[in-house]
């Protein structure tokens, strides 16, 4: 037992993520791909199903205290004006990139020349998305009681932030308050502790599932889709966000992945960067050493509306499209492609398969009728958790860069935890920091 706990968390949880890959491999290999997927189906999966629900219990509780709680820390409602203003400049500068990468990755390797769309089954998607304006209006929850209970991310942030501007204009009448949500935030913390212990089940059992599920054979006939898009996540990881880490804001790019790691692997394994929220908060708060004030609050918003993996994905899906349909685009296509694709990246939710179904907005642009964006769809949808699972990672990976870099920029950033990881478990019950400033 104490060997086990002996290993730091993220450790585990790699581990895990590669004996998953192996299990799931070598038992498709065994009993063939059906059977392996049914039998872990029934007799693994539900353990990954159940780390699922565990981790989506907290996001209602962390983002409420922690974003109230981090607004209270703050101390002055205009400097989370600063932080707002400096969080969406960098999301959009982020997503731009990977709008960029995309096309260009697309524009390479061709992905969709010679694709046979002949023998998908058509899956009709609403070509009629809601409109900016009802999106916008969304977010000023009309019940906040309601907006908790339904998970509504963005109307919670924006009454958690009223709330705690509230609470600071209100002086010593707020501080009961203050302190009552700046406690609960630490109380959740150590919840999420608890149920990240979870993880390496739960991430070795949605792996090897999966693994199974998606069929070698099914792969290997989209393999240079699936390469694309890897490949152009990949280099968006390691030139765009190790470029700001290191360069921008000259700390070191390794203690900044592997303080993700945790995030990274329940991304991956989850395909959901909502599931994956409470991770990241905690992942970028206790070991990239992000003050709450700004992982609280950058975080779910990033959840909700930064995706460079899926602005990145619809993009190559684009150009998939056009060349498997022999459309020539122009200029002017492109720049279509890229903008919508990352207005529909900031209106994707963070749920598995939510960007593909946002595909006839960008597919649209250049003409392409409802019937074919069905055949698209419906030719993607049976292998689109394999490349769902590398950008709802790339997807978090953006989160904590852009959190750490607004930290930084609004000295809310610990260097020493960022440069001197502790490299220990999760976590003895210690006694809580808030506590002890009260007796002090
Ligand atoms: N699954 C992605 C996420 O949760 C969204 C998408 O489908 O692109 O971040």
């Amino acid at each position: 037992m104490s060997g086990w706990f002996g290993i730091a968390l993220w450790k585990r949880v790699l581990g895990a993520l590669v004996l998953g890959i192996i299990v799931g491999t070598i038992m498709t290999q065994i009993m063939g791909a059906p059977e392996a997927a049914a039998f872990l189906d029934s007799y693994v999966k539900p353990v990954g199903d159940l780390f699922v629900r565990l981790i989506r219990m907290l996001i209602v509780p962390l983002i409420l205290t922690t974003l109230v709680a981090g607004v209270v820390a703050l101390g002055d409602p205009a400097k989370l004006g600063t932080i707002g203003l400096k969080t969406i400049a960098l999301y959009l500068f982020t997503t731009f990139f990977a709008n960029v990468i995309g096309i260009i990755f697309g524009l390479v390797f061709r992905p969709g020349v010679g694709a046979d769309l002949g023998g998908a089954d058509a899956v009709p998607v609403d070509t009629n998305p809601p409109s900016a304006i009802e999106r916008l209006l969304g977010i000023v929850p009309e019940n906040p009681v309601a907006a908790l209970a339904d998970g509504d991310v963005l109307a919670i942030i924006f009454f958690a932030i009223l709330l705690g501007i509230g609470i600071l204009m209100a002086g010593k009448a707020g501080k009961l308050v203050g302190d009552l949500f700046t406690h609960a935030s630490e109380v959740v913390l150590k919840i999420t502790h608890i149920v990240m212990e979870v993880a390496p089940f739960g991430v070795f059992a949605l792996v090897a599932y999966t693994t199974a599920a998606q069929g070698i054979d099914a792969l290997l006939s989209i393999a240079l889709l699936i390469g694309t898009v890897y490949l152009g996540l990949l280099t968006h990881a390691i030139l765009v966000y190790g470029g700001i880490i290191r360069f921008v804001l000259n700390l070191p790019v390794m203690n900044f992945f592997r303080g993700i790691l945790d995030a990274i692997a329940v991304a991956f394994s989850t395909a959901s960067s909502s599931a994956t929220l409470p991770v990241t908060i905690t992942n970028v708060s206790e070991n990239l050493g992000v003050k709450k004030s700004v992982a609280g609050s950058v975080l779910p918003l990033g959840a909700t509306i930064n995706m460079d993996g899926t602005a990145m994905y619809l993009g190559v899906l684009a150009l998939f499209t056009a060349q498997a349909f022999g459309i020539e685009l122009s200029f002017m296509n492109y720049v279509l492609i890229a903008v919508t694709a990352a207005a529909a990246s900031v209106g994707a939710a963070g749920i598995p398969s939510a960007g593909l179904f946002l595909l006839a907005t960008v597919l649209s642009t250049f003409g392409v009728p409802p019937e074919q964006i069905a055949i698209v769809v419906g030719f993607i949808l049976p292998v689109d958790r394999i490349m769902d699972m590398a950008r709802t990672a790339l997807n978090v990976t953006g989160d904590a860069t852009v959190a750490t870099a607004v930290a930084k920029w609004e000295g809310q950033l610990d260097e020493d935890i960022f440069r001197h990881p502790a490299d220990v478990p999760y976590d003895k019950p210690t006694t809580p920091d808030v506590a002890d400033a009260d007796r002090d």
